[in-house]
């Protein structure tokens, strides 16, 4: 019987069941026989002569990936990345010059109603997703960055930091506020499937417009 791998699987995850693999060996745990038969060594081998045989790491992920269909362990690793690319996050700009590429899921998303994202994007308000810095790549393009104007007293909220737009077209693309440079939001709008990624809080609520509502949750 072999196991398929989990929709969108974790290279982390995977490294982290082939060692799972290699304690339950080394503390004799015989259900780990089944997956060790897969070496071609131990194929004809008993519980007893498995679990007294020697075992590295590498002849565990080995095991792991015959269990999981794979050829070896390179090409699971393969297998990995190529689904984990299929469901990347990507988005791109009105005229489509900006395109960009996000490599880890995001860590928050919202809607915010504060005055610098409204002007920013001449909307009403605007659905962000939030990631660490280093987790956006702009693949095609040029991002124009731009620092707001000096915020007036009582509409101080979303000036302090620097916004990206597309260079050519001006989309609202990403900001990357003061007190927190070690993450990026990007304007939920700009993704190929903003759908993916429904927004759960409301930002500056108290700063919405009389006639916007905000999330009905
Ligand atoms: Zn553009
Ligand atoms: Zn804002």
């Amino acid at each position: 019987m072999s196991s398929t791998l989990p929709l969108q699987p974790s290279l982390d995850h995977l490294k982290k069941q082939a060692k799972d693999l290699l304690k339950a060996h080394q503390l004799g745990d015989a259900a780990v026989c089944s997956t060790l038969r897969r070496l071609r060594h131990l194929a004809q081998a008993s519980d007893a002569e498995i679990l007294s045989a020697p075992l590295t790491l590498r002849q565990a992920q080995h095991a792991l990936a015959k269990e999981y269909g794979f050829t070896n362990w390179a090409d699971l690793k393969a297998a990995v990345g190529t689904v984990n690319a299929v469901t990347a996050i990507t988005g791109s700009c009105f005229c489509g010059s900006v395109r960009y590429q996000i490599e880890d899921p995001p860590t928050n998303v919202t809607v915010c109603h504060c005055t610098g994202c409204r002007r920013a994007s001449a909307a009403p308000a605007v659905a962000w997703i939030t990631m660490k810095a280093e987790s956006f790549r702009l693949v095609q393009g040029e991002l124009r960055m731009v620092r707001g104007r000096e915020a007036e007293p009582g509409t101080c909220d979303g000036f302090g930091g620097i916004r990206g737009f597309c260079a050519q077209c001006g989309t609202h693309i990403t900001f990357v506020g003061d007190a927190r440079t070690h993450e990026v939001d990007v304007t939920t709008g700009s993704l190929e499937d903003p759908d993916r990624f429904p927004p759960i809080e409301d930002c500056f609520a108290e700063k919405k417009l009389t006639w916007m509502n905000t999330l009905a949750r």
